[in-house]
C-alpha cells in the first residue's frame, strides 16, 4: 500500500490512546492511521487527499480485508470511514474492567474454514475453542432436559425438511419463505421461529429458503478471548483511514470516479463498496448515474436485527461457567442467555428479530429491563438484586449499520450474486451480504473484501496490457 500523498500517518493504538483530546477536534478534519512502524507522532489531522487510486467505503471486515490485500499493490488507498473507530458490525468494549463485550460478532463461526482464526494466530489473539452454550450447556429447570432433547429433535427435522425443500426449490426455481417447511401444529413452532430470529435475525416468513439452504455452517464455533472487534481492530491497524468521513455520493458519470463524503471530494480510479445492504438500498449513500440494479439488490438482502446485552452478575459462583439459559416458553420473543461467558462474572442476553426491534423502539434499558425479568422468572427474585445491567447494543438505530445480518427474502437468494457482481470495472462491492455461503457473518465479509480487491487487481491488469 503506497502512503497518500499529503497525509500524516497515525497508527491505530496511538489514534485510541488519543481519543480523548481527539474528540475535541473540529469535525471538519480527517484523522488518518497507517503503517506501523511509522512516527507515531501526532502533528495535527489533515485534509482528505484530492485523489488515489482505490477508494474503500467502509472500515468494516469487508473493507479491511479489501485494503490489507492491497497492501503490497503499490496502489495508493484509502479507507473512508464514516465512524471515528474500525469494525463496523464488530466492537469490543470493555463493559466494566473484568468484562469483556462483543456488541457485534463474537463467534468465529465454522470455525475450520474461518480466515479470521489464522489472522488470531498470527496477531497472538488467544483463541477459545470450548463448545459453544447453545446447544450442549443447558442449565436450570426452566427447560428440562427432556423437554429441550425434544425441541432439539424438532428443530433438526424442521432443518431436514428445509434441506429438501431447497432441493426443490433448485430443480423447480422456485424459491419459497422458510416458514413453509414448519410442521402444522408442531407445539415448537415458535421457539424454532426464536432461533431464526438469532439466526437470520428475522422470522422464518421473511426468510428464503434457498438462502438458508446456501449457508455453509461447519458446526465449529470458537471465540477470541479479547474480543472479535478487537481482533479486527488490530488487523486494520495498518491500513489506511480516514474517519469520520461519511460518503454520501458515489459519481461514476466522468472519466474517475467523484467520492462526495462529510469532508469533502476526492477521486479515484476504482471503488470498493462495503456499507450494509440497508445504506444502499434507503440511497444513505446514492450513486450517480442511479444502479437499479443494485438497489433492487439490496432490497432483497434486508438486514435482520439481532441486540446483545450484558449484565454484571453478583455471587457468580451460583451459576455454571459457559451455560446457557432459556425457558420453554412456547413463543417466538424471547432471549437466550450466555451465563458467564469466559468465566466472567456476567450474563450475555441475545435477541432476535420483530422482538428486538421493539425493545430497541422502547429505548435506552428495555433490553436490560426485559432480560432482567425473563431471567428472574427463571431462576428466582434473587436474580434482581443479583443482576446490574452494564450495556446493551442497538443496531436498528446505528445509522451506519441500520440492522445486524442480511437475509436474503423469498425469491431473493440469487441477489447476492448480483450485489457483488463489479459495474464498469470501477465500482466494486464487498460486505457480508455479497459472500454466497458465509454471508451474515464477519469472516464471509472479510473474504468478500479480498475478493473485490482481486477484482480491482485484475481490472488494471486488463488496463495494462
Ligand atoms: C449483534 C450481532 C452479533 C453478531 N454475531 C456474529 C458472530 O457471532 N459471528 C460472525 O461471524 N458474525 C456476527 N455478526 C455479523 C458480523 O458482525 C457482520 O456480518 C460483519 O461484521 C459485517 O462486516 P461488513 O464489513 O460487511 O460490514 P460493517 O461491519 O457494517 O462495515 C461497514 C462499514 O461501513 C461504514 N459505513 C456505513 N455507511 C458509510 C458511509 N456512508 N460512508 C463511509 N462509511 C460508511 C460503517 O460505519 C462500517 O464501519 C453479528 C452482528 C451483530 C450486529
Amino acid at each position: 500500500m503506497a502512503f497518500v500523498p499529503g497525509i500524516h500517518i497515525l497508527t491505530y493504538e496511538r489514534i485510541l490512546q488519543t481519543k480523548t483530546w481527539m474528540a475535541g477536534i473540529s469535525s471538519a478534519k480527517t484523522r488518518f492511521a497507517l503503517l506501523p512502524g511509522h512516527n507515531d507522532e501526532i502533528d495535527d489531522v489533515m485534509s482528505l487527499p484530492s485523489e488515489v487510486e482505490v477508494a474503500i467505503i467502509g472500515a468494516g471486515a469487508a473493507g479491511l480485508g479489501a485494503a490489507r490485500a492491497l497492501e503490497n499493490s503499490g496502489l495508493s488507498v484509502l479507507v473512508l470511514e464514516a465512524r471515528d473507530r474500525v469494525g463496523g458490525r464488530g466492537h469490543t468494549i470493555m463493559a466494566a474492567p473484568d468484562i469483556t463485550f462483543d456488541l457485534g460478532c463474537g463467534w468465529l463461526h465454522s470455525a475450520d474454514k474461518n480466515s479470521f482464526v489464522e489472522i488470531a494466530k498470527q496477531l497472538n489473539f488467544e483463541v477459545n475453542k470450548a463448545l459453544p452454550p447453545w446447544r450442549e450447556r443447558a442449565f436450570g429447570n426452566a427447560f428440562p432436559q427432556g423437554e429441550r432433547d425434544d425441541f432439539i429433535h424438532s428443530l433438526d427435522e424442521f432443518y431436514d425438511r428445509a434441506e429438501k425443500a431447497a432441493e426443490e426449490a433448485h430443480k423447480n426455481g422456485c424459491d419459497l419463505a422458510a416458514s413453509t417447511v414448519l410442521e402444522p401444529g408442531n407445539r415448537w413452532n415458535p421457539m424454532i421461529d426464536a432461533i431464526s430470529t438469532y439466526v437470520n435475525g428475522a422470522e422464518l416468513d421473511t426468510v428464503s429458503i434457498l438462502d438458508m439452504d446456501a449457508y455453509e455452517d461447519t458446526n465449529i464455533n470458537w471465540r477470541v478471548r479479547r474480543g472479535y472487534g478487537a481482533l479486527m481492530a488490530a488487523y486494520g491497524a495498518p491500513c489506511p483511514l480516514a474517519f469520520n468521513c461519511e460518503v454520501t455520493l458515489i459519481d461514476h458519470s466522468g472519466k474517475r470516479v467523484r467520492i462526495e463524503t462529510s469532508q469533502g471530494t476526492l477521486t479515484a480510479n476504482k471503488v470498493i463498496v462495503t456499507v450494509p445492504t440497508d445504506l444502499i438500498a434507503d440511497e444513505a449513500l446514492r450513486f450517480h448515474p442511479a444502479l437499479p440494479t443494485k438497489l433492487d439488490a439490496a432490497r432483497g438482502l434486508p438486514l435482520g436485527l439481532a441486540d446483545k446485552v450484558m449484565l454484571r452478575l453478583d455471587d457468580p459462583e451460583a451459576l455454571p461457567k459457559e451455560g446457557n439459559l432459556r425457558g420453554a416458553t412456547m413463543r417466538t420473543a424471547m432471549g437466550t442467555y450466555h451465563l458467564r461467558p469466559f468465566g466472567q462474572p456476567c450474563i450475555e442476553g441475545f435477541f432476535g428479530g420483530r422482538f428486538a426491534r421493539e425493545l430497541e423502539d422502547a429505548g435506552d434499558g428495555a433490553l436490560a429491563a426485559a432480560s432482567i425479568d425473563e431471567i428472574v422468572s427463571f431462576l428466582g427474585s434473587d436474580y434482581r438484586r443479583k443482576l446490574k445491567p452494564l450495556s446493551e447494543s442497538r443496531w436498528a438505530h446505528d445509522p451506519f449499520a441500520r440492522g445486524s445480518y442480511s437475509r436474503a427474502l423469498p425469491g431473493h437468494a440469487g441477489d447476492r450474486a448480483e450485489l457483488a457482481t463489479p459495474v464498469d470495472g470501477r465500482l466494486f462491492f464487498a460486505g457480508e451480504a455479497t459472500s454466497p455461503n458465509f454471508f451474515s457473518t464477519a469472516h464471509g465479509a472479510r473474504d468478500s473484501g479480498e475478493r473485490a480487491a482481486g477484482e480491482v487487481l485484475k481490472a488494471l491488469a486488463r488496463i495494462d496490457r
